[in-house]
């Protein structure tokens, strides 16, 4: 185990499970790509889910096949502001906040507000019920990591005031104030930080790279590679992270834990990759690079290996071949 401050050492204890069933799950973001599956997966295995949502980046349509279950409920909110939620509650789990650079750069005040405020309110929310917190953070706490692979102690190099700040900067105070939440009222939480994660169920032109490329392969519109396509990515497949979620949310341990593939690709390979496995004849075409795009981005999940007996088990290959298929038939 990597050296932890002691307050969260003596928080470590792997072996201790809990029940998945039969619990009361507020996921605010439930409408988006990464909270759809959560919400279904976590309904499937006997949970009440209450998603929160403004559908600001996220649909209806995301949650077409859960609006008629009983055990999910839809509460349309802006978390950002406060929520007062009648019933029982297990889990907050704060999904909520854009998370392509292309939503965040078009709502950069509404992205810091969800990352701040809004996390403020659902750790409200979780010590009012005495429920448990759970934070979907991100790789970008570490910005354009100077190391790599990124590991949880390794503290970024971030632009406090370049464009993606918005974004980064209130990722790291909602880390910050979920930590002070648990020093100072004791709240159990859990902080992930997710690596580029893709699969169905992603908005088909949400801008980021593949459903960015899938799209317009699909199209055979040219692929739009920024820069010259060295810069790196390590892509995981959906279902591989919910299942990382779901340990995570069984170990008694705050976290930050990194979630993501170790295999590092440049956008040039995955641009190829596509075209490939589409069958297209889109070519490539060079665009900018974005002001502080990071050049490489790599977690290290030595903690996520040891601490939740989890990797992940999906290929690129075998995930882009799952993702394609249903972006041909969204675009039909
Ligand atoms: P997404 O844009 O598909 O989903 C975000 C959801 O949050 C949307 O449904 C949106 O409408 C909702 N939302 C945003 N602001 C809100 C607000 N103020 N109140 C209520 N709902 C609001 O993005 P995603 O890829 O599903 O990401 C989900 C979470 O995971 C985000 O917090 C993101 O930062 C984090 N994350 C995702 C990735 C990834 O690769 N997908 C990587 C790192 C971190
Ligand atoms: N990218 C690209 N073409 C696109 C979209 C993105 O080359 O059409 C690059 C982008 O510059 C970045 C990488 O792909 O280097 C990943 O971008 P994405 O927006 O998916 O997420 P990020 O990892 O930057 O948050």
């Amino acid at each position: 185990m990597e050296a932890v401050p002691w307050e969260l050492e003596r928080r470590l204890s792997p072996g201790k499970q809990e029940k998945e069933l039969n619990m009361n799950i507020l996921i605010t973001g439930g409408a988006g790509f990464l909270g759809s599956h959560l919400c279904r997966r976590l309904l499937k295995s006997g949970n009440r889910i209450i998603c929160v949502d403004n559908f600001i980046t996220g649909s209806r349509q995301n949650l077409q096949d859960l609006l008629k279950n009983k055990k999910f409920k839809l509460i349309e909110h802006d978390i950002s502001r406060p929520l007062s939620v009648k019933d029982k509650l297990d889990w907050v789990m704060h999904f909520a906040s854009p998370a392509s650079p292309k939503d965040y750069l078009q709502h950069p005040i509404k992205t810091i507000k969800v990352g701040t405020l809004g996390t403020h309110n659902c750790l409200g929310i979780a010590k009012a019920k005495g429920a448990k917190f759970f934070l979907a953070s991100t790789s970008e706490v570490y910005g354009d990591p100077k190391i790599s692979p990124q590991s949880e102690e390794y503290w970024g190099n971030v632009n406090p005031i370049g464009p993606r700040s918005c974004y980064d900067e209130a990722k790291r105070s909602a880390e910050a104030i979920s930590f002070a939440y648990f020093r100072q009222h004791n709240i159990d939480i859990r902080v992930i930080r997710i690596f580029n994660t893709y699969g169905p169920f992603m908005r088909i032109e949400d801008g980021r790279v593949v459903s960015n490329f899938i799209y317009q392969a699909l199209t055979g519109k040219d692929l739009t590679v920024y820069g010259k396509g060295t810069q790196s990515r390590s892509f995981c497949y959906v279902d591989d992270l919910i299942d990382g979620i779901v340990k995570f949310m069984k170990v008694d341990y705050p976290g930050p834990v990194n979630l993501g593939t170790p295999y590092e690709f440049t956008m040039l390979e995955l641009a190829k990759k596509i075209i490939s496995f589409t069958g297209s004849r889109s070519k490539i075409k060079f665009l900018p690079l974005p002001e502080d795009d990071p050049k490489q981005r790599r977690p290290d999940i030595t903690k996520a290996r040891k601490l939740l007996c989890w990797q992940p088990k999906i290929t690129l290959d075998q995930g882009l071949k799952k993702t394609i298929p249903w972006f041909k038939d969204k675009l039909k």
